[in-house]
């Protein structure tokens, strides 16, 4: 099995990664993919990485403007919540 592509949050979960979100600020946090998608789901939003960062705000600094990719595991699952 090679390297695949990851486009969307479903992408994400069925590989059992974690989304990893980065501000321009600097600011990151990890979500579970798994929550966040059901979420988007029952509200039938896009669950594109890429359309994705558009509907998240930063905690810090009030941007929206977050570079969505995916991350191993979670070490530190419970320093970070998702608010999304
Ligand atoms: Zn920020």
């Amino acid at each position: 099995m090679g390297f695949q592509r990851i486009n969307t949050l479903s992408d994400i979960a069925k590989r059992g990664y974690w989304l990893k979100l980065t501000c321009k600020c600097g600011h990151m946090r990890r979500c579970d993919p798994d929550k966040l998608l059901e979420r988007l789901m029952r509200r039938g939003a896009d669950t594109r990485l890429s359309h994705l960062a558009k509907n998240m705000k930063c905690g810090m600094c009030g941007r929206k403007d977050f570079e969505a990719t995916h991350c191993e595991g979670a070490a530190d699952r419970f320093a970070i919540r998702c608010a999304a």
